[in-house]
């Protein structure tokens, strides 16, 4: 039986199942409301996301958590209790002083599939519309389907797809968020020397052509293999955003056989991320339209880390709240 739009009616619909997402959802959970979420992808997480390879596992997104300010850092708090993130310090090419950060374990992504096992998500669901039915709005997927009915929708994905999906909407904050550009960046995935080898399990930020090239073992809970996870600067990316896939393992191979001083003889796999990094965040923490009661959240609110998504989920989830709900972090 065709389902007809209004058969399934929500509080609230959530686009995206990245951190945001989950974080905004959790919030509205805890309201007492009813919630939804749809992702295109496979899994929860968006830019939060470990690939596998036969028995290695890359983390090709983020490579750390970075989080500042208090909310954000309870949050990462409950998760290091939880035992979903764990601490990485990492031998550092070329410095004396290893520096520790965060980073999701055994995956960069456990923390958010963890918050998306509490949740109503829809997996391979892209939302292409959404259409007003009275004070509610309808939740459109691909081919022309609809996916539920919604008093309220929160929209938690990268600002370009945003802006895409809230056309025409009416959305009054729609111009700021079309105006928010995104940096793409290159990611190649290959197994590589031992770090014992070449004196170093990470190097960040020395070179033209790598932002940051990490040993994947030396992140705790991860196998003890030679999966190792390159990204490739911003202004490199940029360069190369639209060449073949081949021209950028061939490209990247050879930087990265210098960078070693030492040949890769396996296969590199490669990964662009078109929407990386917002270059221009707005800098509120989420655009929220109360008369059509659509929010919009992400890291591009704020800024470009898993911090400023996790501040922007919060402040979504309490967009249409009378008082403010008892945080994320109990
Ligand atoms: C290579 C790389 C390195 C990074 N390094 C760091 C780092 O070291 N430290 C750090 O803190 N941050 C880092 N970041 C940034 C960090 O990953 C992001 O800030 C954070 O994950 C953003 O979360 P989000 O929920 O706002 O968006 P996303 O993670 O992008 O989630 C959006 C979700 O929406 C889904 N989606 C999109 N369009 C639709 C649609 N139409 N319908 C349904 N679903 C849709 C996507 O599939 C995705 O799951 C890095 C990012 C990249 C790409």
């Amino acid at each position: 039986m065709t389902k007809k739009p209004g058969d399934d009616v929500v509080d609230v619909a959530v686009v995206g199942a990245g951190v945001a997402a989950l974080v905004a959802a959790h919030i509205c959970r805890a309201a007492g409301q009813s919630v939804r979420l749809f992702d295109k992808g496979r899994g929860p997480g968006g830019r939060l996301s470990t690939r596998r390879a036969g028995t290695l596992r890359f983390d090709h997104g983020a490579r750390s958590l970075s989080v500042k300010g208090a909310e954000p850092r309870a949050v990462l708090e409950k998760w290091i209790r939880e035992g979903l993130v764990g601490e990485w310090t990492a031998r550092r090419r070329g410095a004396s002083e290893d520096r520790s950060q965060w980073v999701g374990t055994p995956a960069m992504n456990t923390p958010v599939k963890h918050e998306a096992g509490c949740q109503a998500v829809s997996f391979g669901c892209r939302v292409v519309a959404l259409r007003p039915v009275g004070r509610d709005w309808v939740v459109w997927g691909e081919g022309d389907s609809p996916l539920c009915k919604a008093h309220r929708v929160i929209v938690a994905i990268p600002a370009p797809q945003a802006a895409e999906l809230l056309d025409g909407t009416g959305f009054e904050h729609w111009r700021r968020v079309a105006a928010v550009k995104f940096d793409p960046i290159w990611v190649a995935m290959f197994q590589g020397p031992e770090p014992a080898a070449v004196g170093f399990e990470t190097a960040v930020g020395d070179d033209s052509v790598f932002r940051a090239v990490d040993a994947q073992a030396s992140k705790p809970g991860r196998p003890l293999d030679q999966a190792w996870v390159a990204q490739a600067s911003i202004s490199w990316s940029r360069a190369h955003l639209e060449d073949a896939p081949e021209t950028v393992e061939a490209l990247l191979r050879t930087e990265l056989q210098g960078l070693f001083n030492r040949e890769i003889f396996g296969p590199i796999g490669v990964h662009r991320w078109r929407y990386a990094l917002a270059a221009n965040p707005v800098g509120e923490e989420a655009l929220v339209d109360r008369s059509l009661g659509i929010a919009c959240c992400g890291d591009w609110c704020l800024g470009d880390t898993v911090g400023d998504a996790i501040q922007s989920g919060l402040a979504a989830g309490q967009a249409f709240e009378e008082k403010a709900v008892d945080g994320f972090a109990r």
